[in-house]
């Protein structure tokens, strides 16, 4: 491509909402253009690039026998009220309805247009298993759309759905996609972990993440420090505490605790650490058809994981309350405690089963009951419902966990049975007899990862595109236009590597050489070949994006030496 002719509308200005590395610099370096709210349009070297990533996908899913299809954008509401998932993704799902009145959905992920592909197509167990995949626009109208191509509301998602006669063969299927999932950020150049995930409104049994570590993730991770063992915080599990504090010593009362609200109140009142209190977190868990208020406790020392607890009560959502809600249900704010008291629904977690020597509300004003023995209340309900700490000891070893942050480009599950089951997909097994579709579901989040790929490479000049990411591999810039012998070597060289199908640039413009050096390493093109003043001692430099580094190259081996770079 000539740069004079290419659509590159470069500027100085970021949007004035984008804070993230990847927003500013895919933006001012003319990759995309916002249109509305967590809308894009993706100009020609985002268009590339796009490209390049779905050539890396479509390589790897071909190697594992994945096939792929393409299922329309525009999805029947049938489909989703057979399922049951319309009133679970609820607003995030675009409805419309047609000419003849027939309600629509925007496809924000495709497992029931892809179960309904197939049922009554694949009716025997000999057409198992089967892997199909498609790279296709999606469309989900997120409460906050932000961070550019991070989080948008009309995407691309590589999303793939595979169907098996068994739960062992779905198994093996999930660790083979797992491994093309890490050849394929392998080979984009990222730095990423697969890790633990919960499984959200998707549903299913077990569930990983791709995390692109960088320090604007969205997501935290849970990281151990000794073994493999990573966890998206939403679902990170822990064995136990680096350290138990001394316990309290004293008999079970009720004590006189004015004003004594918060569990810093409570620590110092007694002395005691707040691993030995207990922290009562109320919401309201939003269902289908109602809500209701639930008292979530946990260690003082601990903090409610929504994730969890959303989970744990089967809600569609968990939203704070206020202190009039909760006196209205007789409930005492700041000494709200378990025991001896009926007024809302209580989740207990996991780490106070039997726990001891606890301190906690007596559920009347200005008192606390100290030296609680949670056996007592072995009947309540427990979950896991409490966000690990940094320092707490791994689920699988004696390792520490520390956090990181991460960017999900990927996310795969173990489905089981529960939409071949919802829409009725079944096939006849070894002995006639029909069952349902085992499956498992595979997605990748494509222009997210073209986000994901600037996040971990960029530096403060602008963007730093990977070998296997880049829209150019090659710019040849031509420094002054008017120089007739710069521009016959930057022709021929141009001309010379279009016959070797590299990816390049030719710099032909008539604008200044600082200029074109700063677009090009706002662009981030991994090599610029500068045809400069150098040229009168037949000397040429390779500019190196990512190390910054500039190599003088006689102009004869100009050719060969930046095939052998690429
Ligand atoms: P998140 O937790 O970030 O909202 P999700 O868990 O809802 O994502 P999945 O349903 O697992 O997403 O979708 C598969 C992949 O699609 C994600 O791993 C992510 O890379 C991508 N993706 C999801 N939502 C968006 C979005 N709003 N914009 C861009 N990519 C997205
Ligand atoms: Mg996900």
């Amino acid at each position: 491509m000539r740069r004079s002719r290419a659509f590159i509308p470069t500027s100085k200005e970021a949007p004035s909402d984008a804070s993230l590395a990847s927003h500013i610099y895919l933006s001012r370096a003319g990759f995309i253009s916002q249109v509305a709210s967590g809308l894009y349009s993706y100009m020609p070297l985002a268009k590339k690039v796009i490209k390049k990533i779905e050539k890396v996908i479509n390589e790897e899913m071909a190697k594992a026998g994945a096939q792929e299809v393409e299922l329309s954008f525009v999805t029947p509401a049938t489909l989703w009220q057979e399922s049951g998932r319309i009133e679970k993704f609820g607003k995030e799902l675009l409805r419309f309805h047609d000419r003849k009145d027939n309600m629509f959905v925007l496809g924000p992920t495709h497992e029931e247009m892809m179960v309904d592909l197939v049922r009554n197509r694949v009716t025997s167990y000999k057409q198992l298993p089967m892997n199909l995949y498609q790279i296709k626009t999606k469309f989900r109208d997120e409460a906050r759309p932000r961070f550019g191509l991070m989080r948008g509301r009309e995407f691309i998602m590589k999303d793939g759905y595979s169907f098996h006669a068994s739960v062992e063969d779905m198994d093996r299927e999930f660790d083979a996609m797992e491994a093309a999932y890490k050849k394929i950020l392998t080979r984009l150049g990222l730095d990423f972990r697969i890790v633990e995930a919960d499984s959200g409104a998707i549903g299913g049994s077990g569930s990983k993440e791709l995390m692109v570590l960088a320090g604007s993730g969205e997501d935290t991770i849970a990281v151990c420090d000794k073994c493999e063992y990573g966890a998206n915080v939403e679902a990170a599990k822990r064995s136990g505490r680096a350290m138990i504090p001394k316990a309290p010593e004293a008999e079970f009362n009720k004590f006189k605790t004015p004003n004594a609200k918060s569990i810093e109140d409570l620590e110092n009142f007694f002395k005691v650490d707040g691993y030995y209190t207990m922290k009562c977190v109320a919401k309201r868990a939003v269902y289908e058809e109602d809500s209701e208020i639930v008292l979530f406790f946990i260690r003082g020392c601990d903090t409610l994981q929504e994730v969890k607890a959303q989970n744990a009560t089967g809600a569609l959502d968990i939203v704070d309350v206020s202190e009039e809600e909760l006196r209205a249900l007789g409930l005492i704010p700041g000494f709200i405690g378990p025991l001896e008291q009926a007024c809302a629904k209580h989740v207990i977690d996991n780490d106070l089963k039997d726990a001891k020597n606890m301190i906690c509300g007596a559920n009347e004003e200005d008192y606390h009951f100290v030296n609680v023995d949670m056996s007592v209340m072995s009947e309540a309900y427990f979950a896991d419902i409490a966000e690990v700490n940094e320092g707490d000891i791994c689920p699988y070893c004696d390792g520490k966990l520390s956090f990181t942050k991460g960017i999900e480009v990927g996310h795969i599950f173990k489905l089981g049975t529960t939409y071949s089951k919802a829409l009725k997909a079944e096939f006849l097994d070894e002995n006639g007899k029909a069952q349902p579709f085992v499956m498992g579901t595979y997605g990748m989040g494509v222009s997210r990862l073209v986000a994901a790929i600037i996040e971990q490479h960029h530096d403060d000049k602008g963007c730093i595109w990977t070998k296997e990411s880049a829209p150019y591999m090659v710019n040849i810039m031509i420094s002054n236009i008017k120089d007739e012998s710069q521009v016959i070597l930057g022709e021929e060289l141009y001309r010379r590597l279009l016959e070797e199908k590299v990816e390049v640039m030719l710099d032909d413009r008539k604008e200044r050489f600082g200029f074109k050096m700063n677009d090009a390493e706002l662009i981030g093109f991994p090599y610029t070949i500068i045809i400069g003043k150098e040229l009168e001692n037949d000397l040429v430099q390779i500019y190196e994006r990512k190390t910054t580094e500039k190599i003088l190259v006689h102009k004869d081996a100009i050719f060969s030496k930046i095939l052998e770079l690429i």
